[in-house]
């Protein structure tokens, strides 16, 4: 196969990248380094820096190396952020994306994937969330998502490229190679895993009076080598004729913001001091995926589903790069 990656110089971008080639396919990389790092991209990648605004340079990528794939995972992502700067994310993320979507149909890419977000569905009426359940996005993130999958459902229809969306929830963990490396970081794992490095003085949990066992907030985190193969499975799916679809991506069980802390102080050995701060807006008290679709259609199971794992990569990542690629 050979794959057009957007934001692959990113976190889940990256890794992705380096499961592609460790299965001998062939990758070009368009990044503008915004968040991303170049250091992040395999070495064994084409590497374009440019941006998704800029409709020629998008335009050149796709015709100069007609990319039978697209996985595209360069967007804003933060909900926070995206309250604060809702035109941001509504006008970037989207028409950014549609940039990329026309230059896609008119090379005749035939499968395109999109990271989309557990934050389509704001207000579940069951959990684990099932991929029929009603979509409410939570943020002007969410929005730009389920946006971006309401396009793809129209170019399929009219141009007949096929599409996956992967509605990841907790993305977290690393490769040996490549990890988590925000600026600024706004992600509960890797912040513990500050404290633990001595660059923070304690974690804060944002609420402790939700309705879970134990007040903490409950995600579903899930590792980015999974995530990764998802998507790998999901494009030879897709160019081997299969049919679009969409799809949560998760473990299939939660962890508390408490239960993490308490993880990670046994991985790192560290006492990892925390601290109950205000609730932060938009988060609900649980979610977690159901990837019984994912699993019954594409035969996908995640391999690294124990917590401990999880945080145990994640660590050896952070110890090997105590300054993120910056060092
Ligand atoms: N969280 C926290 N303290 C922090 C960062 C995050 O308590 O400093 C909580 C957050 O409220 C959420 C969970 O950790 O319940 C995961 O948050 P994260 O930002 O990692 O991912 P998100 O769920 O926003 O995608």
């Amino acid at each position: 196969m050979k794959i057009l990656v957007t934001g692959g110089a990113g976190y889940i971008g990256s890794i992705a990248v380096e499961r592609l080639i460790k299965a001998g396919e062939e990758v070009v990389v368009f990044d503008n380094l915004y968040q991303g790092h170049r250091d992040a991209v395999h070495p064994a990648a084409t590497f374009i820096q440019g941006d998704l605004a800029d409709k020629d340079a998008v335009e050149t990528a796709v015709a100069t190396h007609r990319p039978e794939g697209i996985m595209h995972f360069a967007s804003y992502t933060l909900v926070g952020e995206s309250m604060e700067k809702p035109f941001l994310y509504l006008r970037d993320n989207i028409v950014n994306g549609l940039n990329l979507l026309e230059s896609a149909v008119k090379h005749g890419v035939r499968g395109f994937i999109l990271s989309s977000t557990a934050n389509l569905f704001d207000d579940p009426a069951k959990m684990p969330i099932e991929e029929n359940e009603r979509i409410v996005p939570g943020s002007p993130y969410g929005e730009s998502k389920n946006i971006m999958e309401r396009y793809l459902h129209w170019m399929d229809r009219l141009y007949g490229m096929r599409y996956t969306c992967l509605r990841y929830f907790n993305a977290c963990g690393a490769t040996e190679e490549r990890g988590e490396d925000h600026d600024p970081e706004t992600h509960l794992i890797p912040l513990v895993l500050q404290v633990a490095l001595g660059q923070r003085e304690k974690i804060t949990i944002f609420g402790d009076d939700y309705q879970t066992p134990d007040g903490s907030c409950v995600r579903d985190y899930i590792h980015v080598i999974d995530l990764a193969e998802a998507h790998i499975l999901a494009m030879r799916t897709l160019l081997a004729g299969g049919p679009s679809g969409k799809y949560n991506l998760g473990n299939g069980r939660g962890y508390s913001v408490k239960e993490v802390i308490q993880t990670a102080r046994t991985v790192t050995g560290h006492p990892i001091p925390m601290v109950v701060g205000a609730r932060r807006p938009g988060d609900p008290d649980v979610l977690i995926a159901s990837s019984e679709s994912i699993n019954h259609d594409l035969g996908w199971q995640p391999h690294y589903p124990d917590l401990r794992t999880i945080i145990e990569t994640a660590w050896n990542w952070h110890l090997a790069h105590p300054d993120g690629y910056t060092a």
